[in-house]
């Protein structure tokens, strides 16, 4: 089994909600086990600033799939909630899934940078990993809350739980 740590983020149509009924379908994959989830937090959106602001969260889950595979998952997920990829980068999103860790993998593939990329300079993302798993440590051995030392919160804050709706 792998250990794979993913980062939601959602910033229209109820994020809150939309990254909610993500969870519900990670949680629903046949692949994916052991889940858990971090508070959902609200973050000041990167690059255009004229855009609402963001829900984010990070999940742990073990799943057999293999890092592509995994993404072929994640994308299908993000398309099933209406997903559109425009060509602005760092627009506004329904739903966007990305793998932050992969055990401890150092993955360079067309499709696939891991660590993510921005792992260390996203405070949406660090904190709520951290809040899963405070000892963390990157696959190059930095342990994350070294990172988080310097890292400002740029706003950040946990949301309150919401109750489920009852069905
Ligand atoms: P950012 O990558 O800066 O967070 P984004 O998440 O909005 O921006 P997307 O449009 O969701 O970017 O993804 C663009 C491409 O990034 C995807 O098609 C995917 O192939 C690639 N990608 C590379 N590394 C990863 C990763 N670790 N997790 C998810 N996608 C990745
Ligand atoms: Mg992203
Ligand atoms: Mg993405």
């Amino acid at each position: 089994m792998n250990t794979v740590y993913i980062g939601l983020g959602a910033n229209l149509y109820e994020p809150q909600a939309q990254l909610q009924k993500a969870v519900e379908a990670l949680h629903n994959h046949s692949d994916i086990k052991h889940m858990v989830v971090s508070s959902l937090y609200a973050s000041k959106p990167m690059g255009p600033q004229d855009q609402p602001d963001y829900v984010n969260a990070v999940a742990k889950f073990s799943t057999i799939l293999e890092p592509e595979p995994l993404l072929d998952q994640l994308q299908l997920i993000e398309q099933q909630h209406g997903r559109v990829r425009k060509e602005e980068r760092w627009g506004p999103r329904t739903l966007d899934l990305d793998i932050l860790l992969f055990n401890n993998a150092t993955i360079t593939t067309p499709r696939l940078t891991v660590p993510h990329y921005g792992l260390c300079d996203r405070e949406f993302v660090v904190f709520p990993m951290l809040e899963l798993t405070p000892e963390l440590c990157l696959p190059n051995g930095t342990a994350l809350k070294d990172i988080a030392t310097n890292l400002p919160r740029n706003g950040l804050t946990t949301l309150p739980m919401t109750q489920n709706k009852e069905t």
